[in-house]
């Protein structure tokens, strides 16, 4: 049963004092899922005093470093940890494995200790799958030509929305519909001259307005998005909180529990 998500990383590329990169740990009846796993999430696991050994599944949500980067990180640890009896499933868009499996000719060429062969990889699309005793549910954003973002589902009828990086876009409204807590990115504010690719404030609150998540999250805010200081003013009239690194969130029973 799904119980509580743990913010790792509210930042993005863009280096922001106090903020890491992309990274959410969903705990599953004390399983651990990850749901993307970029630069200082290793780290920031380490600082909550959760052993990293113990992630159950890592998911991503596509390849952009401020997503994957600390991914090759997590698996020569792993290894130089626990050696071979390494017990981890990591899903993502398809190409995942390759760019697993070829980067230990770039990054630890003359290393035994970079196994990516030993981790269960799983290539997902647009669909549904079943992870442990959750649904998952996913579908394409329109970021890269991979992404992709992830409705997850217990069988209690609890559900986590994220939406990895997104614009605002129909299939995304529909899979974060009515979530009990939505994970949305919010990465610029309205005045950002480019604003395609990404949520801006105004889409987040329409986002909001358009599925009605029990908690919106926002995060993996850039720079320009901080410095109109939007995230120290209370929001009214709607359940939208703005994450900082290490928050919890936790889910409550749903009415028919
Ligand atoms: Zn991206
Ligand atoms: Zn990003």
């Amino acid at each position: 049963m799904l119980e509580s998500v743990t913010i790792l990383g509210t930042g993005t590329i863009i280096p922001v004092a106090g903020r890491k990169c992309a990274g959410y740990l969903l705990n599953n009846s004390g399983s651990l899922i990850l749901l993307d796993c970029g630069p200082g999430v290793l780290c920031q696991l380490a600082d909550l005093g959760i052993d990293y050994s113990k992630l159950n599944t890592i998911m991503v949500t596509h390849f952009h470093s401020d997503h994957i980067s600390d991914l090759f990180s997590v698996i020569i640890s792993l290894t130089i940890r626990i050696g071979t009896a390494l017990d981890l499933t990591v899903i993502g868009p398809s190409g995942l494995a390759s760019i697993l499996l070829e980067a230990k000719r770039f990054l630890y060429p003359n290393q035994s200790d970079y196994r990516p062969d030993l981790l269960v990889i799983r290539e997902v699309g647009p669909g549904t799958f079943p992870l442990q005793d959750l649904h998952i549910h996913s579908e394409r954003t329109m970021h890269t030509a991979e992404s992709l973002c992830y409705r997850i589902e217990d069988t209690a009828g609890r559900v986590l929305f994220y939406s990895g990086d997104t614009d605002y876009e129909d299939q995304v409204v529909r899979l974060g519909t009515r979530a009990d807590i939505s994970i949305l990115e919010c990465s610029h504010s309205d005045r950002f001259p480019d604003q395609s690719g990404h949520m801006t404030w105004s889409k987040a609150k329409r986002f909001y307005d358009d599925t009605r998540p029990h908690q919106l999250v926002l995060t993996h805010f850039y720079e320009d998005f901080l410095a109109e200081g939007i995230h120290t003013k209370p929001v009214r009239g709607r359940s939208i909180a703005f994450a900082n690194d290490k928050d919890v969130f936790w889910f409550t029973p749903p009415p028919n529990a």
